[in-house]
């Protein structure tokens, strides 16, 4: 027969449980998850029943908001009960049962409390932040040239407690790594040191949980849930670029959390500076700490990941000649480079055919194709004539004003970097133009990149446009 005080502390669970059925029911379940299934009963002293919160931010928010109405219920169901009392205790490593050998019966026993809170607020967090990729960590990270500066800061960020620079900006195109940095990240520093809260999630969805508190007048748990934070990684910023009401809170939290000394790092697609639409104050901030970026791949960093990637798929043998095909290639980015490889590899599996060569360059046909794509001359004047709005006509016309002779060099001089043709085919296709003519627009355009901003601008816009 159970002793009577271990009979109390069954009756205080019952009354806990019920005041929780309670709060849901009078809260709604996205405040119950997020602010009451953290919360664990931890005992009774006196006429004080202990309710304990996983951290000191949750402690005082529940007690600023729900306190009373627990007291309250609680004297409601008991009526010894005449206080309430909320206390902190951590979720980190200490205080967790050490798993000794352990009998079939103690094992069959419910999670402890402590286990259970892990979980909740895990739930919470879970809501808020985007699913981090298995995947992504800084193990499976080759390492090479154009990224090296990139991961060192990405780990070292994510090895000590105190932010060595704030925020730290990563940087970089399409598919070269940024987002499984920030998740090696997030994954490292969880694994360390799971008491620390690690909030990892896309710009977008910072918009949508921001626009969502403004719909439902509750900015203030928004604003709590992300100053709270001990790390926040938000990737692709550039997605917020004009979104102007998302920015000024992005830039609120931003520099909540930096006062405070707690790590921000932030990803986008070009450097600081390069954010149109994005309020001056916070580009400039966002430029404060470490700016890193991470380069186009090389031929050694692509073979290299091929390597690692074709270990990690338990195909440690992979032809050389095959590795070697697809670096030379597949030179877009890495995300295209694993497609290649996934595909090849699913192809021989199915088919039963050991991976060869031809078998790789047939399996591939499509992608080698789009990544072969040869710009035209006639392309290139096109999409010139149509950037500068003048007549297609005026590529090959004798005319010499400023207006369409400028486009027509900057033509001439995509078409030598683009294409593979020669000064003299060059000028061919300019109305008959002699190689000189050629050579002069070329060596010009290249000194107005240095010179004049907007047409460097307007040659990089042209070059990016026809290379994809
Ligand atoms: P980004 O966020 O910069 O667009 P991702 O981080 O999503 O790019 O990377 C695209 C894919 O390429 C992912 O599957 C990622 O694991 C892989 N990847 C990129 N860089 C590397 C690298 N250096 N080593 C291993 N895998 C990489
Ligand atoms: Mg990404």
């Amino acid at each position: 027969m159970p002793s009577e005080a271990a009979e109390n502390v069954q009756d205080f669970e019952e009354q806990w449980a019920r005041i929780r059925n309670r709060l849901r029911a009078e809260l709604g379940d996205a405040a119950y998850r997020s602010w009451l299934k953290p919360l664990i009963f931890r005992g009774v002293k006196d006429d004080t029943a202990m309710i304990g919160a996983p951290t000191r931010f949750l402690r005082d928010w529940v007690i600023s908001r729900y306190a009373e109405r627990i007291r309250e219920l609680w004297a409601g169901e008991n009526s010894r009960v005449a206080s309430v009392d909320f206390e902190v205790h951590s979720i980190g490593a200490p205080e967790r049962a050490t798993p000794s050998k352990t009998t079939g019966a103690e094992r069959k026993e419910a999670p402890s409390g402590h286990q259970l809170t892990l979980r909740a607020l895990e739930d919470v967090d879970a809501e808020l932040c985007s699913p981090l990729n298995t995947r992504f960590t800084f193990a499976n990270f080759v390492v090479g040239k154009p990224n090296e500066f990139a991961y060192a800061a990405a780990r070292r960020v994510a090895e000590v407690d105190k932010a060595p620079f704030n925020p730290l900006y990563l940087y970089g195109g399409v598919g070269l790594g940024k987002t499984h940095l920030m998740h090696a990240m997030a994954w490292h520093i969880r694994s360390r040191d799971p008491g620390r809260r690690v909030l990892y999630l896309s710009a977008e969805r910072f918009m949508y949980h921001f626009v969502r508190a403004v719909r439902y007048n509750d900015t203030m748990t928004f604003k709590e849930q992300f100053r709270s934070a001990d790390m926040l990684l938000i990737d692709d910023v550039q997605f917020i670029c004009g979104k102007d009401s998302t920015q000024e809170e992005f830039f609120h939290t931003f520099n909540a959390l930096v006062d405070h000394n707690r790590q921000v790092v932030i990803s986008g697609d070009r450097s600081p500076s390069d954010l149109d639409e994005m309020e001056e104050r916070l580009r400039s901030r966002l430029g404060w700490g470490l700016v890193a970026d991470i380069h186009a791949t090389t031929y050694e960093l692509r073979l290299g990941i091929l390597q690692a990637k074709s270990e990690q798929m338990g195909m440690p043998h992979m032809p050389r000649d095959v590795l070697e095909f697809l670096a030379h290639k597949i030179t877009s980015n890495v995300r295209e480079l694993e497609m290649a490889l996934n595909r090849v590899a699913a192809h021989a599996t199915l088919m039963g055919r050991s991976i060869t060569l031809e078998v790789t360059q047939e399996v591939l046909r499509d992608l080698l194709r789009s990544n072969d794509r040869r710009v035209t001359i006639e392309e290139i004047q096109r999409r010139v004539a149509e950037h500068y709005n003048i007549k297609l006509a005026e590529m090959s016309s004798e005319r010499r004003a400023r207006a369409v002779a400028r486009p027509r060099q900057v033509a001439m001089f995509l078409s030598k970097q683009l294409t593979a043709r020669s000064l003299p085919e060059i000028g061919r296709k300019f109305g008959g133009r002699d190689h000189t003519t050629v050579m002069h627009a070329v060596r010009k355009i290249e000194q107005l990149r240095q010179s004049d901003a907007a047409i460097a601008e307007d040659v990089e816009l042209l070059r990016r446009m026809l290379e994809s």
